[in-house]
């Protein structure tokens, strides 16, 4: 072999060895991102993790902290607002009422039509609108007036029985999902935002005086009858379907519950008299907080970025307005460990920007190929070209998120069934039992498009339920969905305190 042909040889040897070992490192440098993405979702799973003993440790906070919340006004980081609702509608209302929901995404009017006995609504007309985002931050005026309007449009529309120009005068209920310090079933202060909701002026003022004032500026003459939360909205509801019912929960944007409580054991209003014994609290519990809650640190950094940082700490792990937001923070993090989603867009650096129903499409996509997951990755965080193992680990990566928060909300309801006795381990003190005879039978009114629209939140929140009651207990518990129970279950507040006043 000549000298030339040597030295060739070696050249070619030489870059062939180099190619290899680009490849190699290549291939060693994906592994290692691979890795990495993996590694994060391990993280998550680990600091997402309910077992059943650690939802009993949350059922169990939830408990105590109700107690505390009864004992002394500011006992807890739970509320426990009285509502002055302490008869819950019994079938004998009759007549025609309207309401109007104010929610943390939509604004609902109604008007629905009684007919004197148990579960009959004659007929019930609701229309859903998404509430502008820049009344979220504006003036009150902004918002009552919106409020107004849409109200004076919508009796106009459906005009059956009802003339704007009233002789008769007519009655509203008004749900408003926000914490308030109520005085009467009709007036209250709002004590605070929630949802994304900041219009500074409001805070401390009367909040059925507003809505009063805006309807009389559009001339329409009807009273605000009653002023209730979107959870007593869902348990008056309940009540008026099944008389087993006695509590509800919210899970929409925000999350909430409410329950029938006797007055001698809400000892911060000493002396409370009604003439049931009872009263419906607010409780509130989007606020809840326990260390048992298993937190990670996408959850530190949402609550430290968001508006309101220590506040709602168990409405951001659960309800509507914040899961998309966790699984962003999420992505963008996995995007951070690795080239897989291409250089950072804006898109998915921006807060908010994966509403749950986005996220909920990613976590149910069953297609082979993950289509829906392609198209939201692409459409809605500009990240086109996601490879699919990838998209895979998001669909895991949502169905962590969604699990968790599921769970908690489960633990909750069980907190409730245990504070007042009905979690298998309390006596039985009154109420109508169910077949067997040992137990009774205990409904939980649930409203909110997370549960009602997300399958998979729903199923997961009541397979948990079973779990921490054990299949016994829990054959004697029901969650009952109550659609519109918030808007309509106001109106029932308001007919059956008429029925009660006449
Ligand atoms: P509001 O909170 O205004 O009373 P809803 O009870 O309808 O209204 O809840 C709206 C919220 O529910 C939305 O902001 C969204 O977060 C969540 N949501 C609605 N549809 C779905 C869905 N298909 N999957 C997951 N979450 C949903
Ligand atoms: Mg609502």
């Amino acid at each position: 072999m000549g000298r030339a042909v040597v030295v060739v040889a070696a050249v070619a040897a030489a870059s062939a060895c180099a190619a290899a070992a680009v490849l190699v490192g290549r291939r060693v440098r994906s592994r290692g991102k691979w890795e990495r993405m993996l590694r994060v979702l391990k993280e998550l799973e680990e600091g997402c993790d309910t077992p059943v003993w650690r939802l009993k440790q949350v059922v169990d906070a939830v408990a105590v902290e109700m107690h505390a919340g009864l004992a002394s006004e500011g006992g807890s980081k739970i509320r426990m607002l009285l509502t002055f609702v302490d008869n819950l509608p019994s079938g004998k209302e009759k007549g025609t009422y309207y309401a109007l929901d104010l929610g943390g995404t939509y604004f609902r009017v109604m008007q629905v039509q009684l007919g004197g006995h148990r579960s009959s609504i004659l007929a019930h007309e609701v229309e859903r609108y998404p509430i502008p985002e820049h009344l979220l931050i504006s003036r009150s005026e902004g918002l009552f007036d919106f409020i107004a309007s849409v109200f004076k449009q919508f009796v106009e529309r459906n005009k059956n029985g009802y003339e704007c120009s009233l002789d008769k005068r007519r009655d509203l209920g008004f749900t408003f999902s926000f914490p308030v310090k109520q005085t009467t079933v009709s007036s209250g202060i709002l004590m605070k935002w929630t949802k994304g909701f900041a219009i500074e002026d409001m805070v401390g003022r009367e909040v059925a005086e507003c809505l009063q004032e805006a309807l009389i500026k559009k001339g329409i003459n009807i009273r605000v009858a009653a002023l209730v939360n979107d959870t007593v909205g869902t348990l008056a509801l309940g009540h008026y379907h099944d008389a087993d019912t006695v509590a509800a929960v919210v899970f929409g944007t925000g999350t909430n519950a409410c329950y029938l409580e006797r007055t001698d054991a809400i000892i911060k209003c000493q002396g409370l008299l009604t003439t049931s014994g009872c009263m419906v609290v607010n409780m509130e519990w989007g606020n809840f907080w326990s260390s048992h809650l298993p937190r990670t640190m996408y959850d530190v950094e949402l609550d430290a970025d968001s508006p309101n940082p220590n506040y709602q700490g168990f409405e951001k792990m659960i309800s509507g307005m914040y899961l998309g937001e966790i699984v962003r923070r999420i992505i963008l993090r996995m995007s951070l460990e690795s080239d897989f989603f291409g250089t950072i867009s804006s898109k998915l650096s921006t807060p908010f920007i994966l509403r749950t129903p986005l996220m909920a499409a990613l976590c149910e996509d069953n297609s082979p190929d993950l289509v829906e997951v392609a198209r939201v990755l692409k459409d809605i965080l500009e990240v086109p070209d996601v490879p699919l193992k990838v998209r895979k680990l998001l669909v895991d990566v949502c169905d962590v998120v969604t699990r968790r928060a599921a769970r908690l909300a489960a633990a909750g309801i069980v907190g409730i069934l245990k504070k007042i006795g009905r979690d298998g381990n309390g006596g039985i003190a009154s109420g109508r039992r169910s077949r067997d005879d040992t137990k009774m039978r205990t409904v939980v009114a649930v409203e909110g498009s997370l549960y009602t629209n997300y399958l998979m939140f729903r199923d997961y929140l009541n397979e948990a339920v079973v779990e921490i009651l054990g299949e016994e207990v829990a054959q004697h518990v029901t969650l009952k969905v109550m659609d519109d129970g918030s808007g309509i279950g106001a109106a029932l507040v308001v007919a059956s305190n008429s029925l009660r006043e006449s």
